[in-house]
């Protein structure tokens, strides 16, 4: 025969079997982590922040910086896509049920900001009107900076992409960070 307190102590047991069931499988399904991409053909860097359940992503969320190149490349109307940039993908952090990070967890800046800044809607204007002035220029400009190679392989293509500029009369306050811009992605 069971007794009051002994059917009590049991449901006690019991739920805290369960409770600590549930707080193991939050801690093991739910997750905050943030990748980072780099693009090997524009450049660009991109974070990317999901809330995730067994790994699926319910939320998600990006941060782009861009480079010069693809600025341009977009007022021209030819952005580069990306093609390749999901290869690059790294997971930085893991948040297990948003408590704590581990596995992985790197720490430590990967990335500094962008430093064409100073490319506004004046410049982009200039690098559109161009692009109608020019009407063969934005399948070169694809091929040769975002296509074919990394552009900053090729010394004739940063000269190709500093000549663009020039033809658009687009330059930065700074010539030095201008140039700065071009030659290092
Ligand atoms: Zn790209
Ligand atoms: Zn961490």
């Amino acid at each position: 025969m069971i007794d009051a307190r002994e059917l009590l102590r049991r449901r006690w047991v019991r739920g805290g079997i369960l409770a600590a069931f549930a707080a193991g499988l939050w801690m093991v399904a739910v997750d905050w982590s943030w990748f980072m991409e780099d693009c090997p053909d524009c450049g660009l860097h991109r974070d990317v922040v999901q809330y995730r359940v067994f790994a699926v992503p319910i939320q998600e969320r990006f941060i782009d910086e861009e480079y010069l190149l693809q600025k341009v490349a977009r007022d021209l109307g030819v952005p580069c896509l990306h093609p390749r940039m999901s290869a690059s993908r790294f997971h930085k952090h893991r948040w297990w049920g948003l408590i704590y990070c581990a596995a992985p967890c790197w720490n430590g800046t990967w990335y500094l900001a962008s430093e064409s800044d100073w490319y506004g809607p004046n410049e982009s204007a200039r690098v559109f009107a161009l692009a109608k002035e020019e009407p063969a220029l934005p399948a070169e400009f694809s091929r040769r900076l975002l296509q074919d190679v990394q552009y900053w392989d090729l010394p004739g293509d940063r000269e190709f992409f500093r000549s663009v500029l020039d033809r658009a009369d687009v330059r930065s306050p700074d010539a030095g960070l201008a140039a700065e811009a071009v030659t290092s992605p």
